[in-house]
C-alpha cells in the first residue's frame, strides 16, 4: 500500500512480518523513513499496535513447538542457503542501506558483509551447540550437559548498522533453536526488512522469524511480554539501561550493547603515516556514526607535534552523497542529529576547546538539503567539556595530550565508557602494558577499529555494556540457550536382579 507523507507524496509502507507473512499494520501512527542526503521520504514505517506485537509473539511461541525439535543439521543448512542469498543480493542491499542511512556504498557493503559473516557462522551451529560429558563421575554414573533453546527471543536494533546488527542477533538465536521477534530501528528499517525476506526465502519456517516496528511503546511491550525469554539490545546507553532494567524485572535474560567514547593512544614511536591514516578513517568514516569510531585521540609526548598533520589529512576527506564515487563521509541520519552535532561544536568553542577544523555547513553540490557535517577537530579538550563528556556520534574528533603511557591509560580508564580503544606504537612493551591495563572491551594494537569477527564475541566494559554475555560468537550460544545437566546411571540385568532380590528380602 502507498500512503501520503508529510511531503504530500505517496510512499510505500514498511510491512510487519508475522507468521511468515508480510502484513500491513492497522496503526494510525506512522514514522517516515527519510533519505538523509535529499530529505526524500522513502517509506512510512508503522508504530505497531499492541495487538500486532502480541500476534508476533504468539506466532513465535507457536512455531517454537516444532522448531526446537528440528535437527541441528537442518537448522544449520538454512543458513548456508541464507548466506548465498545475501551474497547474491549484496548490491541491492547496499543500495537500500545507503538510500535510507546515508553511508557510502562501499561502507554499506561492509555493513552487510560483517553481518554475512555471522550468518556463515550460524551455519556451523552443529558444532557450536554441543554439551560436555563427565564420564564415570561416580562408578557407572555419567553427567552431561545439553544447551537447549530458550523459546521466543527478541532483538532491538539501532540505526547505524541496519544490516550487521540485526544479523548479529536473529541468525544465531534461530540457529540455536529459538524463535525470534525483531524490532529494527524506525529510522532505517528497509534493508533490515529485505534481509528478513531473504531469510524466509532461504527456508526459515513461518513464525520462526517475526518483525514488528515502532519506538518506545513497541520496545516497552517487548520488555514486558511474559512469553519473551531473552532480549538482545544494541543502541544508546540511555535506552539500553532502561531496557536492561525493565526487561530484567520482567524476568528475562538481557544483553545490552550501548554507547561509546573510544580513545586511541598515539605514542611518539608510532609509524606516523600509518597511524594517522588509520585514525582519520576511524574517526570520520560513516560520519562518525559508528559505535567503534575513534572520537578521542590521546597524543603522548612528542606525538603532540602531529596536530597539523592530522588536520591536513582530515581536510582532504570528501563530504558527499553516499552514492558518489570517492565519498569519504556521507550525511548524518537526521536533520535533528545534524543540529545536535553543530550545537555540540558550538558548545565546545564556548567551553574553551581549540577548534582546529570546523566542519559545519559544508557545501555539497546538488545535495544542499542533506544533513552534512564535515570533519571537525578540537584540541585542548578536557573532561568536563560537553564535547568530551557526551557521545557526539558525528564527525568530531577531540584531541587530548598526555605526558606518558601511564597517564594516557589512566585517562581512558577514567571515562565512563569502555567500548573500543587502540594504541599505535612500535614498542611491544608499551602495547603489552596497554592490553593488560586498559579497561575497555575491544582493544586494537596498530588497528583502530578492532571489531571482533564472528568466531569471537563483541563485548564492552563499564558503561558500554549491561549483561554478561556478548552478541554473536561462542558467548551468544550460551546467551540463547539454557544449560541443563543430566546425571544418569543404567543397570545391567544382573545388577537389576541383585537389587530387586535385595529389596524383596527386606
Ligand atoms: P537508540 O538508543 O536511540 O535506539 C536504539 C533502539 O531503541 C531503536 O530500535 C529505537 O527505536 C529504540 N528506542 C529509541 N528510543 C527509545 C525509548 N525512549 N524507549 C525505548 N526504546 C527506544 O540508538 P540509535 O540512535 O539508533 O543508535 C546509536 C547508538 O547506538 C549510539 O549510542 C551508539 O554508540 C550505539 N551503538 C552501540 C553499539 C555497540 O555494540 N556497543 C553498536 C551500534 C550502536
Amino acid at each position: 500500500m502507498d500512503a501520503s507523507t508529510s511531503q504530500g507524496v505517496l510512499a510505500p509502507t514498511v510491512k510487519l512480518l508475522i507468521g511468515g507473512k508480510l502484513v500491513e499494520s492497522k496503526t494510525t501512527q506512522w514514522h517516515e523513513v527519510i533519505n538523509p542526503a535529499t530529505q526524500q521520504v522513502l517509506a512510512r514505517v508503522p508504530e505497531s499496535t499492541p495487538e500486532e506485537i502480541a500476534a508476533a509473539v504468539a506466532s513465535a511461541k507457536e512455531a517454537f513447538k516444532t522448531w526446537r525439535k528440528t535437527s541441528l543439521m537442518a537448522r544449520g543448512r538454512i543458513f548456508l542457503k541464507y548466506q548465498e542469498l545475501i551474497r547474491a543480493h549484496m548490491k541491492e542491499l547496499a543500495a537500500i542501506l545507503t538510500a535510507e542511512q546515508g553511508k557510502t556504498l562501499p561502507d554499506a557493503e561492509g555493513d552487510v558483509f560483517r553481518g554475512l559473516e555471522i550468518v556463515e557462522h550460524a551455519a556451523s551451529i552443529g558444532t557450536l551447540q554441543l554439551g560436555e560429558v563427565g564420564n564415570n563421575i561416580a562408578t557407572g554414573v555419567d553427567t552431561f550437559t545439553m544447551l537447549q533453546p530458550l523459546g521466543v527471543c527478541a532483538g532491538i536494533t539501532p540505526f547505524n548498522f541496519p544490516a550487521m546488527i540485526p544479523l548479529w542477533m536473529f541468525p544465531m538465536a534461530i540457529a540455536c533453536g529459538n524463535t525470534f521477534v525483531l524490532k529494527p530501528s524506525q529510522q532505517d528499517p528497509m534493508v533490515t526488512m529485505r534481509l528478513c525476506e531473504l531469510a524466509i526465502e532461504a527456508g526459515v519456517p513461518a513464525g520462526v522469524l517475526n518483525v514488528v516496528h515502532g519506538t518506545a511503546d513497541a520496545v516497552n511491550a517487548i520488555c514486558d511480554h511474559p512469553d519473551i525469554k531473552a532480549i538482545s539490545f544494541v543502541g544508546s546507553t540511555k535506552v539500553g539501561t532502561h531496557v536492561y532494567h525493565r526487561a530484567s524485572l520482567a524476568g528475562k535474560r538481557v544483553q545490552c550493547m550501548m554507547g561509546a567514547k573510544n580513545h586511541a593512544i598515539v605514542m611518539p614511536d608510532a609509524n606516523k603515516e600509518q597511524a594517522l591514516n588509520a585514525l582519520i578513517g576511524a574517526s570520520f568514516g560513516a560520519a562518525g556514526q559508528r559505535c567503534m569510531a575513534i572520537s578521542v585521540m590521546v597524543l603522548v609526548g612528542d606525538a603532540q607535534k602531529w596536530i597539523p598533520d592530522i588536520v591536513a589529512k582530515a581536510k582532504d576527506l570528501k563530504v558527499n552523497v553516499g552514492t558518489a564515487d570517492g565519498t569519504d563521509l556521507g550525511p548524518l541520519i537526521t536533520c535533528a542529529a545534524r543540529d545536535r552535532v553543530e550545537g555540540l561544536i558550538e558548545q565546545g568553542v564556548k567551553e574553551g576547546a581549540k577548534l582546529e577544523l570546523d566542519g559545519r555547513n559544508p557545501t555539497v553540490k546538488g545535495y544542499e538539503k542533506g544533513n552534512f557535517v564535515g570533519p571537525t577537530i578540537f584540541s585542548g579538550v578536557k573532561p568536563g567539556m560537553t564535547i568530551y563528556d557526551q557521545e557526539v556520534f558525528g564527525p568530531v574528533l577531540c584531541i587530548v595530550q598526555a605526558d606518558n603511557l601511564d597517564e594516557a591509560i589512566e585517562f581512558i580508564n577514567a571515562n565512563p565508557n569502555g567500548n573500543g580503544t587502540a594504541i599505535f606504537t612500535r614498542s611491544g612493551a608499551a602495547a603489552r602494558q596497554f592490553k593488560e591495563d586498559v579497561d575497555v572491551g575491544q582493544v586494537g594494537v596498530n588497528l583502530p577499529v578492532p571489531v571482533p569477527v564472528s568466531l569471537f564475541s563483541f563485548t564492552g566494559s563499564r558503561g558500554s555494556k549491561l549483561g554478561d554475555l556478548g552478541p554473536y560468537g561462542k558467548q551468544v550460544v550460551l546467551f540463547y540457550t539454557q544449560t541443563k545437566t543430566v546425571t544418569e546411571r543404567w543397570f545391567d540385568e544382573a545388577e537389576h536382579h541383585a537389587m530387586n532380590t535385595t529389596i524383596s528380602l527386606k
